[in-house]
């Protein structure tokens, strides 16, 4: 078989890319030398977001576009991406909250019509608000962004894609690819050490912070280039009783994120700092741990240490940075992506350079855009208004579901009925459909995670692992002891 198109990288904007293409009836090959969402893609801040703080470096694009795909993204994934509020505490009289009060002015203005509501002052003197905020915060702004559940993005993505016809390979790494005749022949070595070869017309380099690495094989040196930035985040135990994020500005013009996270934690982040090689795995530092305590104790009581932190994790950003931009600090660099068409013995190379979550539709649709001549026959765009696998509700209707599936299944845990809601949509339903009672579900492996979920991550969502269940299909590593993961890894050795 020739496929249209292969695929290096099963992160975000591989898979988002695999989806679009297949929806347009190319026959699309993609290889993840991981599991899907292993590199950055599961180890963002998770937020669907304009970008804020982009505006300070006069990033009206990236901004615009970003902040455009908030309003298309919350209705085609109403399951795994929710409006979020966002706090910015305020001291009185200074300079800077003219600035913040301007960015958000125009932050709401790019944003034109949004169904998220829009940016309002608020007195934090008789408010709920401002419990453990240091009493020199009077004031806060609120403005809107989202979030969205990462990993699930990634895998989802996949799914669709691969019911449109893409074949998705996990643990296979591309190793080389040359010219075969017309064609490209991309090699690839599995984690079995089993070594296939695949004809295909087109490469399109997705290896997120590994692009270089991957780029390797077609030039020595190359104009274009990704800086390796390292940024780190802190899980601890829930801090605030209620549902807002804060956007907290520091003395060093950076700012950090304070976010509920899976209903009993906090997330706090990010850092930045240089990352050398992706040879080395991404840690959270001590220096990086520091950082953040203290940036939080600046605004809060509470007395933060490292004593509270619960889990840390850490991704690099893979960032276009020409000549230009090397000598600028790591927060000005752009977060917009740059896509870049080769043609190695007239054989077409698409290589992306940076990117975003959020953006990641519109790069899909750039991308196929581009190789518009190679493929004249393929289908227009049509992610916009085609929702995931399990987002066919509107998120006004999601408490309904919610409330529908409790009721169906009354022996099922609050905690995991929201869950469920929040992960699969629509889906869980189908997930479930089986079952009549609490013996149904299977082998229970705590925390509300069944024989029956597991099955369908398996059959369904490409998880091979207890680690691709616990962390990237769910957030359930979180709560799992070892002993625990211990049980659902011999487990899995026999359903494999
Ligand atoms: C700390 C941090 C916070 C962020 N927060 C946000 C946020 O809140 N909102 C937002 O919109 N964006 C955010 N981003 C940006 C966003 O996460 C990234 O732009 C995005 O995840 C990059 O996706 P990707 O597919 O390019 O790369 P990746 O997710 O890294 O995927 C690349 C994949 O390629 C695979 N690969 C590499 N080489 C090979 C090979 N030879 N063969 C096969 N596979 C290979 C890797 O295993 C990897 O899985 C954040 C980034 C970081 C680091």
């Amino acid at each position: 078989m020739v496929y249209d198109i292969f695929i290096i990288g099963g992160g975000i904007n591989g898979c988002g890319i695999a989806r679009d293409a297949s929806g347009r009836g190319l026959k699309v090959c993609l290889a993840e030398m991981n599991d899907l969402a292993s590199g950055t893609s599961s180890a963002s801040t998770k937020l669907i977001h304009g970008g804020l703080r982009y505006l300070k470096y006069f990033d009206f694009k990236l901004v615009k576009e970003a902040l455009k795909e908030r309003d298309v993204l919350l209705k085609i994934m109403p399951h795994i991406c929710w409006p979020m509020r966002f706090l910015i505490p305020l001291q009185s009289f200074k300079i800077n909250n003219i600035f913040i009060r301007c960015g958000l002015l125009i932050y709401d203005y790019i944003a034109g019509y949004s169904t998220l509501p829009k940016t309002k002052t608020t007195d934090l003197k008789n408010s709920s608000l401002n419990a453990f905020l240091r009493s020199k915060f009077k004031k806060a702004y609120i403005y809107s962004d989202c979030w969205v559940e990462d990993s699930r993005l990634v895998v989802l993505n996949a799914v669709d894609a691969k019911i449109r016809g893409a074949n998705i390979l996990t643990r296979t790494r591309v190793i080389n690819f040359e010219k075969k005749g017309k064609l490209w022949n991309v090699i690839t070595k599995n984690n079995k050490g089993e070594i296939h070869e695949f004809l295909c017309k087109c490469i399109v380099n997705a290896a997120g912070p590994w692009v270089d690495s991957v780029n390797n094989h077609i030039r020595s040196k190359d104009t274009f280039s990704t800086k390796l930035v390292k940024g780190s985040h802190l899980v601890v135990n829930k801090l605030f009783n209620h549902n807002y994020s804060f956007f907290l500005t520091g003395n060093d013009g950076r700012i950090i994120f304070v976010i509920p996270f899976q209903e009993e934690y906090s997330l706090i982040g990010t850092t930045e700092v240089v990352h050398e090689s992706m040879q080395q795995k991404p840690v959270c530092s001590d220096e990086e741990k520091n950082y953040l305590i203290d940036f939080m104790n600046n605004y809060f009581d509470f007395n933060l240490n490292k004593d509270h932190i619960i889990s840390s994790f850490s991704g690099v950003r893979p960032l276009y940075s020409n000549d230009k931009q090397k000598s600028k600090n790591m927060s000005s660099i752009t977060r917009d992506y740059v896509l870049n068409l080769d043609y190695v013995d007239n054989l077409p190379f698409l290589t992306i350079y940076g990117g975003k979550l959020t953006t990641f539709r519109k790069l899909s649709e750039n991308v196929l855009l581009r190789l518009k001549d190679f493929f004249p026959k393929m289908g227009g765009e049509w992610t916009m208004k085609q929702p995931l696998p399990g987002g066919n509700f509107l998120i006004h209707d999601k408490k309904k579901l919610v409330y529908k599936l409790q009721k169906k299944y009354p022996f099922l845990d609050q905690i995991c009925v929201k869950r469920f809601i929040n992960y699969y949509g629509t889906l869980s339903f189908r997930i479930l459909k089986n079952v009549k009672s609490k013996t149904d579900l299977g082998k229970n492996f705590g925390h509300s995670l069944t024989e029956i979920e597991v099955d369908w991550l398996l059959k369904n969502e490409f998880a091979k692992s207890s680690d691709d269940i616990l962390w990237r299909r769910t957030k359930l590593g979180l709560k799992f002891n070892d002993n625990e993961k211990n049980k659902l890894e011999n487990w899995l050795k026999f359903r494999i």
